[in-house]
């Protein structure tokens, strides 16, 4: 599904430049549930953000289910996103004057989906996180565990290959976060491919696989036996 090879990836800042990323190699197959840890600064937004095709790498190459991406025009590349990626970010990035069921939609509309599909994939979606009632609701109204949830509908809505959160759980109490993982790792039960940057251990325990960066590169990526969020929902 996806594979990076030597990936580098440097900031410019002035006459400076900070190499973030200095050589990762990384595969990930269809159906894996990985946590993406390491310390403050040390680069899992940046790889995540180049996995999710929203920044570029300076060296190295990306193929994602087969596809040479640094090859893609920009024009290809956002088609490309929007029909392979899903993104959940710490602050859910909902748009605060649209209802759950027009966020959920959102996605759909930049694909060309009609309104009236648009709107019974939003209800489907919501039912699908527990939140059908809470349809015509602003982000206003809502939980941040109800937020995070519709966040994840709207990613899902989209019917991505691969789901990517960048601290997901990071602005909810560990209950709250407990039930969205709970929510992902039933995604990923049902087969989806999905990406988490944390630094919370307990949450990346509820991952498959932990990888961990350090220094610019993997200093260890393993394979874990998951813990279920269920246990503590
Ligand atoms: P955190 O856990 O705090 O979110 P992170 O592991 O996600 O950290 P990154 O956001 O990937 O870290 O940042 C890695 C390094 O690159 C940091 O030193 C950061 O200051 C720097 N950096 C990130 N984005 C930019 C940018 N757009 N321009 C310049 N430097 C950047
Ligand atoms: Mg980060």
């Amino acid at each position: 599904m996806i594979e990076i090879k030597d990936l580098h990836k440097s900031y410019k800042m002035g006459n400076n430049s900070l190499h973030v990323l200095k050589g990762i190699n990384f595969n990930v197959k269809e159906g894996e549930l990985v946590a993406i840890m390491g310390s403050s600064g040390s680069g899992k937004s940046t790889l995540l953000n180049i996995l999710g095709m929203l920044d570029v790498l300076d060296e190295g190459s990306y193929t994602l289910d087969g596809v040479p991406i640094v090859d893609l025009n920009e024009t290809k590349a956002a088609k490309y996103r929007n029909k392979f990626l899903g993104f959940i970010f710490q602050s859910f990035n909902l748009i605060n004057y649209k209802s759950a069921a027009e966020n959920v939609a959102l996605p759909l509309y930049y694909q060309g989906v009609g309104r009236k599909e648009r709107q019974e994939k939003a209800l489907k979606y919501l039912e699908q996180v527990g939140l059908k009632q809470w349809a015509g609701h602003l982000p206003s109204e809502l939980s941040g565990g109800q937020k995070q949830r519709v966040a994840i509908a709207r990613a899902l809505a989209a019917e991505p290959k691969v789901l990517m959160a960048d601290e997901p759980t990071g602005a909810l109490d560990s209950k709250t976060s407990y039930e969205v993982m709970d929510l992902i790792q039933k995604i990923n039960d049902a087969g989806n491919t999905i990406l988490i940057v944390t630094h919370e251990p307990d949450i990346a325990d509820m991952c498959k696989r932990i990888v961990h960066l350090k220094d610019g590169v993997i200093v260890e990526d393993k394979i874990v036996d998951q813990v279920r969020a269920s246990q503590y929902v």
